[in-house]
């Protein structure tokens, strides 16, 4: 099936919106015509939603998902194109990551995945292309550059960090560390200006922006830090958690598990293609209205929006002054994410940084196509932001100036997360402040309206890990209130 989502452009057929995918649902609903009143209705399929309704329906409550889109995995979801998956949004796991990899383990796909580095072809090194020029590495080489600039950018109490935030999973337990919240990564990088080399000062740069997404500027330095922790403080670790293991079949190959798990209940209900504008709380119920007029009512709702969009949502009762600010402020991930397709086999062992004159800053060899291309993933941000539609012949440029001469494009393949209408960014990255004065409205509940949203989990914030941990909390709520309690039910 093709989703309305993505875009894919090849020498042949030009740009074309809308790409296959495993994860869309046809038909889109499986609602009769009658009325129900559902014991929950969740809001949004991705995989705090679809935590919530396997939980939820395995708990043996009659769930109704309602999604915006014509697929599941929100901003998760591969596109196979020609038997290849390429990944439009959220693509590494690892096993250190403890809600994901409980499901990867209780799917049995942990055979399932594999790397993105391959060091074993021809074009075996890493590109930095700065203002100052340009430098061809080794691999090691690289990983010694980013290295140093990160431990320098990182420790900031002689302990690499580890004193700041000690537990990961609960990043302001040293209450000392919201003083870094109200630092950016620019703020940070004055500070230690003297110390680095130019290359490792570019490298630093690239690799900051690579995980906002946002400026120098709009980066929060305690978030960065606290991802620093969850990667047990080290740039190999960071390699490792962040950028390392992908699913063989694509994250909807994964993503489909949780909807047929839910499905072979007999207890879910799904409406997909429907965008819901209105949530109101009656108090013994939740009604949802969507935008074409449909009212759905259940005893909880469960919205899996994210904080880029839930201001385009009208509450009733309306959202507490806290949460309605941090919605208006949100993150500031603009991340631009292009796959190219490149003729050049030996391309599968490259790296590259072209910062800050490119467009797009990172890329790295991912795979290796049916048709024996090299997969390439670029990505690039708001520092010096592009829309890739809009302008093809510049966004192969951006992809062409990586490597010149490199880069023979067959085929780009790419979702613009800063134009889609139901997400506006990418993964949640905070600008200073957010997280220290907002960080526990976003997670409170509004009468019956429980939020879920890897925006606002504790641990693994960002990343699918954290929409799991967040769809599993509220299930864990919903049910704690719906379902009889454990003494009461052995009366029964
Ligand atoms: P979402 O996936 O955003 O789900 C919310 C759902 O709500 C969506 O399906 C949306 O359509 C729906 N919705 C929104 N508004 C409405 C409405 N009004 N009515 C009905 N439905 C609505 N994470 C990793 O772990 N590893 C990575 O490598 C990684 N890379 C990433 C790369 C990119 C480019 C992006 C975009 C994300 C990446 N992430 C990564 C982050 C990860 O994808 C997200 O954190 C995670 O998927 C969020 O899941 P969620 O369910 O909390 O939110």
């Amino acid at each position: 099936m093709t989703s309305r989502d993505g875009f894919q452009w090849t020498p042949e057929t030009g740009l074309a919106q809308g790409v296959p995918s495993i994860g869309v649902i046809s038909p889109p609903t499986n609602i009769s015509s009658s009325p129900e009143n559902y014991d929950v209705i969740i809001v949004g399929g991705g995989y705090s939603g679809l935590t919530a309704t396997r939980d939820l329906t395995l708990a043996g409550l009659r769930v109704l998902l309602v999604e915006a889109r014509d697929r599941i995995g929100g901003r998760s979801w591969s596109s196979n194109i020609g038997d290849y998956p390429f990944e439009m949004g959220g693509t590494w796991v690892h096993w250190g990551q403890p809600h994901v990899w409980r499901e990867i383990s209780r799917y049995n796909m942990r055979t399932e995945l594999e790397e993105s580095f391959d060091f074993s072809c021809g074009v075996n090194h890493f590109q930095l292309r700065t203002n100052q020029g340009t430098s061809i590495m080794s691999h090691e080489e690289e990983d010694n550059i980013l290295a140093a600039g990160l431990e320098k950018f990182v420790n900031v109490d002689g302990d690499m960090g580890r004193k700041v935030i000690p537990y990961a999973h609960d990043a302001f337990h040293v209450p000392e560390a919201r003083c870094y919240d109200e630092m950016s990564a620019q703020d940070r990088i004055n500070a230690i200006a003297l110390s680095l080399t130019p290359n490792e000062r570019a490298s630093l740069e690239s690799f900051v922006l690579l995980c906002s997404c946002g400026t120098l500027e709009t980066t929060s330095f305690f978030e960065f830090l606290h991802w620093w922790a969850l990667c047990g403080y080290s740039y190999r670790g960071c390699m490792d958690y962040l950028i390392s293991y992908k699913f063989k079949g694509g994250q909807s190959s994964f993503a489909i598990k949780f909807f047929k798990e839910a499905l072979a209940t007999g207890r879910l209900s799904y409406v997909f293609n429907a965008p819901v504008s209105s949530i109101s709380d009656q108090g013994d119920q939740v009604t949802l209205t969507t935008r074409d007029g449909r009212q759905y009512s259940g005893t909880r709702l469960v919205s899996t929006i994210p904080l880029n969009v839930l201001n385009s949502v009208s509450f009733n009762p309306p959202l507490d002054t806290q949460r309605a600010t941090a919605t208006n402020i949100g993150h500031v991930n603009q991340c631009v994410k292009v796959h190219a397709e490149i003729s050049n086999k030996d391309m599968r062992s490259w790296t590259g940084i072209s910062y800050p004159f490119n467009k797009l800053i990172y890329a790295i060899g991912d795979g290796t196509t049916p048709s024996g291309n090299t997969h390439v993933v670029c990505f690039g941000g708001s520092s010096n932001h592009i829309h890739p539609e809009e302008d093809i012949n510049e966004t192969k440029k951006a992809v062409e100036s990586m490597a010149p001469g490199n880069m023979d494009i067959k085929r780009l393949v790419f979702h613009n997360w800063s134009k889609d209408e139901f997400a506006k960014g990418a993964w949640f990255f905070s600008p200073p402040r957010l997280l220290s004065t907002s960080l526990d409205a976003m997670r409170a509940r509004h009468g019956n309206v429980v939020f879920a949203n890897s925006d606002w989990a504790v641990g693994w914030r960002s990343f699918i890990d954290g929409a799991i941990e967040e769809g599993t909390r509220a299930a864990m709520t919903v049910k704690e209130e719906l379902l009889p309690s454990p003494a009461l039910r052995s009366q029964l």
